[in-house]
C-alpha cells in the first residue's frame, strides 16, 4: 500500500482556518503539478487533512468510533469483497471496477448520473473514473449495503480532490 503526503501549497497554510496562505494561485498549481496526471491517477484516495490544534494533540478525550469498531467494519466489508472475488475469480484487473461496477450502476440512475455529471464537470480521466467506481464500491461495502448508491458516488468523488482546479 502507498500512502503519501503533501502540503496542500509551498507554504503549507493553504485552506488553514488560523494562518493565511501567501501563496499565488500560480505558485500552487505549479507547485501541485510536481506530481504527475498518471502517477495522481492511481492513488485512489486523497484526503486533506487540517494541522492539528496542540491542545487535540495532547489530550485524552477519544472522539469518533473506536479503533476496535473500525476494524469489525473495515473486516466485515473485507469479507464482502473477498467472497466477490471469488465469485468473479479475479485479482482486480483493470477492468474489474469498471465491468462489475458499471451493471450495478446501471441499475441505479442516481450514482450513474452522478459520476456522468462529475466526469463532465470536472474532467477526471477514465482511471480516475475507475477509481471512483472502486471507493465507492468499497464505501458500499462498508456501509453494509448491496448497491452503491448516490450517497457512495459523491463521496468517492470528495477523494479526488487532488484532480479539481483550484478555483473554478
Ligand atoms: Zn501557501
Amino acid at each position: 500500500m502507498l500512502v503519501p503526503a503533501m502540503n496542500p501549497c509551498p507554504c503549507a497554510f493553504y485552506g488553514d482556518v488560523k494562518r493565511q496562505c501567501r501563496c499565488s494561485v500560480r505558485q500552487i498549481e505549479n507547485y501541485r503539478q510536481k506530481i504527475s496526471g498518471p502517477l495522481l491517477d492511481r492513488i485512489d484516495i486523497h484526503v486533506e487533512v487540517p494541522l492539528v490544534d496542540f491542545k487535540e494533540l495532547t489530550s485524552d478525550a477519544i472522539t469518533g468510533q473506536s479503533s476496535a469498531v473500525i476494524r469489525e467494519r473495515v473486516a466485515a466489508a473485507r469479507g464482502i469483497q473477498v467472497e466477490r472475488l471469488q465469485i468473479s475469480k479475479t485479482h482486480y484487473p483493470p477492468r474489474w471496477a469498471r465491468a462489475k461496477s458499471a451493471s450495478a450502476a446501471s441499475s441505479m440512475p442516481k450514482a450513474k448520473a452522478y459520476l456522468e455529471h462529475a466526469m463532465e464537470q470536472m474532467n477526471f480521466s477514465a482511471r480516475a473514473h475507475d477509481r471512483i467506481l472502486k471507493v465507492s464500491r468499497t464505501l458500499s461495502d462498508l456501509a453494509g449495503k448491496q448497491n452503491i448508491t448516490g450517497n457512495e458516488v459523491l463521496e468517492a468523488i470528495q477523494f479526488r480532490s487532488l484532480d479539481r482546479r483550484l478555483f473554478e
